[in-house]
């Protein structure tokens, strides 16, 4: 009797070493993770963001008879062929990285000559048409529009040609001011010398390209309420990006304001959402082929998977609550899309700060709300955290002066109206 105890006691014992606490072990991580991932949902207007392939474009330096040369061998870059047509007249083939895609034939190269020649330089956007006016830069930093007298439409209105006087030294041509991952990561290293901001790796795109987070407070982060900044999910959307580094400057500011906010703020800025797309040159997808401004239900791609579940889990951890989301891109002209469903925080701020923008800025703020439709980032501020999302969205041209000034009001505004805030 005593020894079947005893076999009883040790079996248990068994169980209790190798089996039961296994199995608690198991389940608590289970439950830890799944409650540290985003949600799934399930969006109106669905959309299939499942990988796709793209056509990566061939890396080379394009000679021709003439002397006159171009390439793509930098960050950035888009240059899908290279040829001379005619007389002064050479071509340069600007095709996108997968089909269907919408109207945005970035593009981006250097050129330059054996001899000073004046050419004309045809850009050819296969079946798409222009739409980004040229720009040129002597050193890739310093960046300057075409005179419009320099630049025309082709008889079809497809394509434009522009007159370019070449001399041997090599000039960049582009769509818009080319700010690749380098150029980010240097921003990001240059903020993160401020006390209050920690510069660090979050996840890894589809290519291995570091996910980067910026993260912004002063103090204790617990309990901290949370203000989400993303930008760069399209590639060649420079001037919201732009808006956002003058949006970030002001809110790390030594101004009592800025230090008020981040006593009592956390901001988590994610400078650089799709690194590959925007270091291949893509026009909008991301290296699995797909706009990831559509995959915020799913997530089926790893950008969008990792924010999603580093933003839930950073939430969770800290005891903190996600109150607003600004995601800065670029369209034809300055708009904010809003949701129209009412967020459960900060009610009531958007439509003061929007107006107080304006009002200062002297435009009229230009909003047009619908209700959470597509999987787009503003929604799934709203659809996972119940919170205030608004895509910022500045035109490709709205002049480089005015949207510096406008992201420095955007947040000085802001933090005015939610440091207020009981
Ligand atoms: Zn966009």
């Amino acid at each position: 009797m005593e020894q079947a105890a005893s076999s009883l006691i040790s079996i248990i014992s068994f169980m209790k070493n190798y089996l039961v606490l296994p199995i608690v072990i198991a389940s608590f991580l289970l439950s830890c993770c799944n409650t540290y991932r985003a949600k799934e949902h399930e969006f109106p207007k669905p959309v299939d963001t499942t990988t796709k392939p793209i056509q990566l474009q061939e890396k080379k330096v394009y000679r021709t008879e003439q002397g006159v040369h171009a390439d793509n061998m930098f960050d950035g870059a888009r240059l899908n062929g290279f040829i001379h047509v005619k007389q002064d007249l050479f071509q340069a083939t600007i095709s996108p990285e997968n089909t269907p895609i919408n109207k945005s034939p970035y593009y981006a190269f250097r050129l330059w000559a054996t001899e000073p020649t004046q050419i004309k330089l045809e850009l050819n956007y296969t079946e798409h048409s222009h739409r980004y006016p040229p720009k040129m830069s002597t050193d890739g930093i310093n960046w300057e529009q075409f005179d419009s007298k320099f630049v025309k439409r082709t008889s079809d209105s497809i394509n434009v040609i522009i007159a370019i006087d070449l001399t041997t030294d090599t000039i960049y041509i582009a769509g818009q001011e080319v700010q690749n991952s380098s150029h980010v990561k240097a921003w990001c290293k240059d903020k993160a010398r401020h006390e209050d901001v920690y510069f660090s790796t979050i996840g890894h795109s589809k290519l291995g390209r570091k996910l980067w987070l910026l993260d912004m407070y002063s103090g204790d982060k617990q309990k901290k309420d949370i203000i989400i900044i993303m930008c760069r999910q399209h590639p060649p959307e420079v001037t919201g990006y732009l808006a956002m580094q003058a949006f970030i400057d002001e809110v790390i500011s030594s101004s009592p304001l800025a230090e008020g906010f981040r006593d009592k703020y956390r901001i988590l800025v994610f400078p650089l959402m799709n690194p590959d797309g925007v270091d291949l040159g893509h026009w909008r997808h991301n290296a699995g082929g797909i706009d990831p401004n559509r995959d915020w239900a799913y997530y089926h791609q790893p950008e969008n998977r990792q924010i999603a579940d580093f933003i839930v889990r950073t939430t969770k951890k800290n005891k903190s609550k996600v109150i607003f989301g600004l995601d800065f891109h670029s369209t034809y002209h300055d708009v904010y899309y809003t949701n129209n469903e009412t967020p459960a925080h900060i009610q009531g701020f958007k439509e003061y700060w929007l107006s107080e923008v304006g009002r200062i800025l002297g435009e009229e703020s230009n909003e047009k709300p619908s209700n959470v439709g597509a999987p787009v980032s503003k929604g799934w501020i709203y659809r996972q955290f119940g919170a205030l999302g608004i895509t910022y969205e500045i035109g490709d041209s709205t002049p480089r002066d005015f949207i510096k000034e406008k992201g420095q009001v955007s947040a000085i505004e802001m933090m005015k109206l939610l440091v207020l805030r009981k």
